[in-house]
């Protein structure tokens, strides 16, 4: 028998906002996703590997930050 197996990574959108891209240097519009890695099965997904990783990323130059990325406000 062929067992067909590994691992799929699965993003979840968690929201959307603006906040101040490191790299751009300006304020941007960012994406906050969470990611997390599942076995599968035959593409089924039966449990998840690990915890899942909230990321932040800019929609314009496509840069990934932690989420404390948010909470940084350079001095003007
Ligand atoms: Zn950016």
């Amino acid at each position: 028998m062929f067992l067909f197996f590994g691992t799929r990574q699965r993003r979840k959108a968690l929201g959307t906002g603006w906040f101040h891209c490191p790299y751009c240097y300006e304020q941007r519009q960012y994406e906050q996703v969470e990611t997390r890695t599942w076995f599968h099965l035959f593409w089924v997904p039966l449990f998840p590997l690990g915890s899942a990783q909230e990321s932040v990323r800019c929609t314009v130059c496509g840069g990934q930050w932690a989420p404390a990325v948010l909470g940084s406000h350079p001095a003007a």
